[in-house]
């Protein structure tokens, strides 16, 4: 199993982690990606990636660091993008839940960090909340980078209009052990543009929802894929690890 988006270097996490790495791995995670969301998270990432065999590190800045990033917040994560324990750059993208204000800044943003993710021949790793229509916009501009739509929350038409390209794909969390629509769209996914992660120590899944979550528990995530795909575990098991060694390309750099 991959767990292709996690934050152990969240603080809830990061004062047990060998022990969650440990379950992981007796659990049968076998990757774990751990995401950055400002640069001392991304840096915590790199950190962790070297510590343990298997992990590996996604770089870059939230929509929400668009009103306080400069010139050398971004020449300061380009300097990490050409590291060997980084695989993506994430996650990243617009987020218009707060309201109206920092939109326009977020654009930039975002344009600016796809940008070095093509320099840098880099995959994407999205976060989208309420922006769906200006990130889809956004992301067309770009047709040589591959995108993931992480921890994917839109219904069955929204997912079409996603995979609609071939540089385009989408990762899973718990969300599909709880949320009808969700579940709708995942039943319907390509099974050679989707995998799966964990959001962790966020969104646990059922039969751990309200605990703090981990690594380990992306296996309930794909029980939940192989049961909406109508295939045993193991054959989701070879599809997302599949899907995702080919968008992370890891232990290539
Ligand atoms: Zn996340």
């Amino acid at each position: 199993m991959t767990d292709t988006h996690s934050h152990l270097n969240d603080p809830k996490l990061m004062r047990s982690l060998d022990e969650v790495v440990r379950r992981a791995k007796e659990w049968g995670v076998g990757r774990i990606n751990v995401v950055g969301y400002d640069i001392p998270s991304s840096e915590r990432a790199i950190d962790i990636a070297r510590r343990y065999d298997g992990v590996y590190a996604v770089v870059g800045l939230h929509p929400y660091e668009a009103e306080r990033y400069d010139e050398g917040t971004l020449a300061r994560l380009e300097t990490l993008l050409g590291l060997p324990e980084v695989v993506a750059v994430g996650e990243i993208g617009l987020d218009y839940y707060r309201g109206p204000d920092d939109r326009k800044a977020q654009r930039e943003l975002f344009i600016a960090q796809i940008s070095l993710a093509e320099r840098y021949s880099l995959p994407v790793v999205l976060h989208v909340r309420d922006a769906f229509e200006d990130t889809l916009a956004i992301v067309g501009d770009f047709p040589n980078v591959p995108f993931v739509f992480h921890s994917f929350s839109g219904d069955a038409r929204m997912l079409e209009r996603v995979v609609a390209e071939a540089n385009r794909y989408v990762s899973f969390s718990g969300m599909i052990t709880f949320l009808g629509h969700v579940r709708a769209a995942a039943r319907i996914s390509p099974r050679e543009r989707t995998f799966v992660e964990t959001d962790a120590p966020y969104l646990a899944p059922v039969p751990k929802r309200g605990r703090r979550n981990e690594p380990a528990y992306v296996k309930f995530v794909l029980e939940a894929l192989a049961d909406l795909w109508n295939v045993d575990f193991a054959e989701a098991e070879a599809l997302t690890d599949g899907n995702a060694l080919r968008f992370f390309r890891f232990g290539e750099r």
